[in-house]
Order: C-alpha cells, then structure tokens, then sequence
C-alpha cells in the first residue's frame, strides 16, 4: 500500500540449531529484550511520522496560495485555512511529544509511557494531515500526479507497526492504572 522503498519480506526458521557459544543472553529472554527496544524505537518511528505530517503541512500550504476558486486562492477560505492551522496544531503537539519520550531516554528516565504517547499521537496525526491534505488537493489529490496520494497511502504503517495504536493505548491506559494505584 505504501513505503515502497521500504521492502518487507518474512523469514521462516526450520530445524534451526545454534551452537551454545552463539548465543545472545539469556534464553527464554528474547520476548523482553525485544519489548525493551520499543523504547528506543518508538520516539523514532514518531519522527518519521511527524516528517510526513510536515511534508502534507507544507504540500498544502503552497498549494492552497497558488489554487484558485472563484477569483481567490482557496487558503482564502477559512474552512480552508483553519484545516491547515489543526494540522500545524498536532505537527506542533505531537513534535514536543516525541522530542519529550527522547529526551527521557538521553537522561535516563525510562519512557515507556512517552514513547507509547507519542508514537501513538504521530501516528493518528500523520493520517490526519495526509488526509486533509488530499482533501485540501481536491480532485487533484486523489491523483498521483500530486505528492499527497502518496503521502496518504504511507501514513497508514505509522498506527500499525511498532506496535499498532491499540497496543500503544493499552500501555498508555495501564500505566495509568498502575499509577492510580500507587495513590489508591
Ligand atoms: C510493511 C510492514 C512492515 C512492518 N515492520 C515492522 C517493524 O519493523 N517493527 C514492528 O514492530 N512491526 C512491524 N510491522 C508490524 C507487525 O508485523 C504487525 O503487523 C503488527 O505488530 C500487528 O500485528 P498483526 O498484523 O498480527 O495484527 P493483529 O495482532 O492480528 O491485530 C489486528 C487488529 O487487532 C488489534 N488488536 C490485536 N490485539 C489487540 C488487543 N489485545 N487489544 C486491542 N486490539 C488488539 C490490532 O491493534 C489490530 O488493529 C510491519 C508491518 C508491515 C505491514
């Protein structure tokens, strides 16, 4: 559907054998160890979903001052203008987040939350503002002659891998839990 570049293939495993001396920690270990990398993985996934969610911003924006409807540029619309400003809105929210869950790692504060927070906010952004973007393209946007069809159809692995945004919800919604907890 999207991120062609990107090319994803599975691998099977069939009579594996490793010799003691190759393995890697600890057996039985490896679900964890995997999990734990989500930390470090999550803030970055977030960044790439914010950089599509700036590039539609920007596609838009350009767009909406050159196409004109009626004798004026479309961003002459307010229901126009007001999309790109909810657009600008969540980049804005959603940068501070991820920058926040990478900043937590950097100072060593563990960061599952943030970076479940922000993987999960960039994410459900990026869709919005490609979405809105086609929308502000019109029929235009629909078309692949124009950079935001492609931009729409990458955005959607943002809320599926690296943990889909209900997995992300489930973290989030945990911690919570666990916190009231603490001052139950
Ligand atoms: C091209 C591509 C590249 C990928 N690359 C990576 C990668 O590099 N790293 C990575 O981590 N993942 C990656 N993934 C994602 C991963 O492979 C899985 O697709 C993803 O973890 C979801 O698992 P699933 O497909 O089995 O969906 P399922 O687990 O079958 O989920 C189906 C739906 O049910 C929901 N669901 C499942 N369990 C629950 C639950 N307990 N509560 C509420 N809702 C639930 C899910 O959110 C989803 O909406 C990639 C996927 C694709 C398509």
């Amino acid at each position: 559907m999207g991120q062609r570049a990107s090319d994803t293939r599975g691998i099977t495993f069939e009579d594996v054998r490793i010799p003691k001396e190759n393995v890697l920690g600890v057996p039985g270990a490896g679900f964890k160890i995997a999990m734990s990398t989500f930390d470090f993985t999550r803030p970055i996934v977030a960044a790439g979903a914010i950089g599509l969610a700036q590039r539609a911003l920007d596609e838009a924006t350009k767009y909406s001052m050159e196409r004109k409807t009626f004798g004026a540029p479309i961003a002459k619309h307010q229901a126009i203008a007001f999309i790109l400003a909810d657009m600008a809105i969540g980049i804005e929210t959603s940068r501070l987040a991820c920058i926040k869950s990478a900043w937590e790692i950097d100072n060593g504060i563990k960061n599952t939350l943030t970076a479940s927070i922000a993987k999960a906010y960039a994410s459900d952004v990026a869709n919005k503002c490609a979405s809105d973007a086609v929308q502000i393209f019109g029929g235009n946007g629909f078309n692949s002659e124009y950079p935001v069809e492609k931009l729409m159809r990458d955005a959607k692995i943002f809320q599926i891998y690296e943990g889909t945004s209900q997995i992300q919800r489930i973290i989030i919604s945990r911690a919570l839990f666990e916190n009231a907890k603490q001052t139950m």
